[in-house]
């Protein structure tokens, strides 16, 4: 069997039937995706996968990144060279490569979510291996011609409730406007996510502006029509459904500027060559304008700090963005977020989750946070710790200061469509492990453990991004 039906369930027995009761209970519960990466397209047209590599493979950072390591080119793996140069063309020959590499993934959580998938939607029982990959292969492949793997078709069958996708002020929403059209009921949202015309230093920062200007109809070379431009694309966003913002910056840092200088920084990162100074102060500024606009619209304001984007400078130039070079580093909350909650801190109707990749910062600073702050949640195990043992520590380290119910339940974060079911379980199970300690310890009663699980897997979730 490639999946158990105890796995991560803890291992004294006492306390493994507890965890069993709890996770009962609520394994089938519909799934909330409130904040991920899945391309809309796929909703919107309802097309087939391609093949087993295209889908599996070449879009996931987490397998090409630890193939890289040892060794394997991005090239071999099918990546597009920016330059236009010779790649991997047979899918087949793409998965042998990953397959005769299986191994690599012993231990993480890329192996469970890939067991799961394969176990449980196409019921292979054999470990991936270099022998078994023509066999995986073919029957993968024969499964994505059927109806019963169309995007549509899985969406219902994965118990999707709601689901939101990422995208930037400058994407005109198409595939969401076919959803719409279309009359399908599954529920597809977008998140307003406006790194591209807010970080001076994403590429291409000033013709984003003038496209967000065109867009908009707001001079967004004037700092109060930048402004309004905002306003009127999360207004946009919120008619496909946006219940949420997203801020992917280096630091958690904010700031509250008078008007008289958050004009002037404007007008210098806009039409100047940008000092990183200035760059970060104008991250770090349009930090806390996001939050008085959610004030105003509602829309829930997600902090995603921490991570050195594009670490690898040879990879960075030869293939992009986003090819598994990113790496977390340390990161400063109380200090950073004091500028905005200093304005918004206690807003009663203003809810701010914020994201870790530094994990020493749950229990000194982000715990204390968001069991004071009203305004103030705690996101899940992100990315590197998006996996059991990562999901424990936050559990053990923010619990006993900022409660369950300054969390926020799952996100699966994920661009990897079929492993959504996956990762949700893992969460699931983690959790019913920690609320089966908690019962065996006797700190939690076993009725407030059954209440727990099903707030953890469902409506903390569903609450908090507004779904
Ligand atoms: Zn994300």
């Amino acid at each position: 069997m490639l999946i158990h039906s105890d796995r991560l369930f803890p291992v004294e027995p006492a306390a493994r039937e507890v965890a069993r009761r709890l996770y009962a209970e609520i394994k089938d519960l519909p799934i909330i995706s409130p904040h991920g990466h899945t391309d809309p397209r796929w909703y919107a047209e309802n097309e087939p996968f391609p093949d087993p590599a295209t889908l599996f493979v070449v879009p996931d950072h987490y397998i090409f990144r630890m193939l890289y390591s040892q060794g394997v080119r991005l090239e071999d793996l099918g990546i597009p060279v920016k330059d236009g140069g010779a790649v991997e063309r047979d899918p087949r020959a793409i998965w042998r490569r990953f397959a005769a590499h299986y191994h690599l993934f012993r231990g993480t959580p890329t192996r469970a979510w890939l067991n799961h998938t394969f176990s449980t939607l196409f019921g292979f029982t054999e470990r991936l291996s270099s022998a078994n990959a023509d066999a995986y292969y073919d029957r993968i492949n024969e499964a994505l011609r059927t109806p019963e793997f169309l995007p549509r078709a899985l969406f219902e069958r994965f118990r999707i409730e709601a689901i939101a996708t990422t995208e930037s002020p400058l994407d005109p929403l198409k595939h969401h406007e076919t959803i719409r059209q279309s009359g399908w009921k599954g529920r597809v949202v977008t998140a307003y996510r406006p790194d591209p015309v807010v970080d001076p230093e994403f590429e291409g920062f000033r013709q984003n502006l003038a496209r967000f200007g065109e867009i908009t109809g707001s001079d967004t070379f004037s700092w109060n029509g930048y402004l309004e431009a905002h306003r009127r694309r999360r207004a946009f966003f919120r008619e496909y459904g946006a219940t949420s913002t997203d801020h992917g910056h280096p630091t958690a840092r904010t700031a509250n500027l008078s008007q008289g200088d958050a004009e002037a920084l404007f007008r210098r990162v806009s039409t100047e060559s940008v000092s990183p100074e200035d760059a970060e102060l104008f991250r770090a500024h349009m930090l806390t304008e996001m939050a008085a606009m959610s004030v105003e619209d509602g829309m829930v304001l997600q902090i995603h700090p921490g991570s050195f984007r594009n670490h690898n400078e040879l990879l960075f130039r030869r293939f992009g963005r986003d090819m598994g070079a990113d790496i977390p580093s340390q990161t400063d909350y109380v200090h950073a977020l004091k500028p905005l909650l200093d304005r918004f801190g206690n807003e009663p109707n203003l809810t701010i989750i914020v994201f870790t990749l530094d994990e020493t910062s749950y229990s000194r600073e982000l715990a204390p946070l968001a069991g004071h702050y009203p305004a103030l949640k705690l996101g899940p195990a992100w990315w590197f710790f998006d996996a059991p043992e990562g999901m424990r520590r936050f559990r053990e380290l923010t619990t006993e200061t900022a409660g369950f119910y300054n969390t926020v339940g799952f996100n699966d974060d994920t661009r990897a469509y079929l492993s959504i079911p996956a990762r949700h379980d893992v969460a699931r199970r983690v959790d019913c492990a920690y609320l089966a300690n908690l019962v065996l310890t006797h700190r939690l009663e076993e009725d407030e453990a059954h209440e727990m699980a099903y707030d953890l897997a469902y409506r903390l979730a569903k609450e908090a991004y507004k779904l």
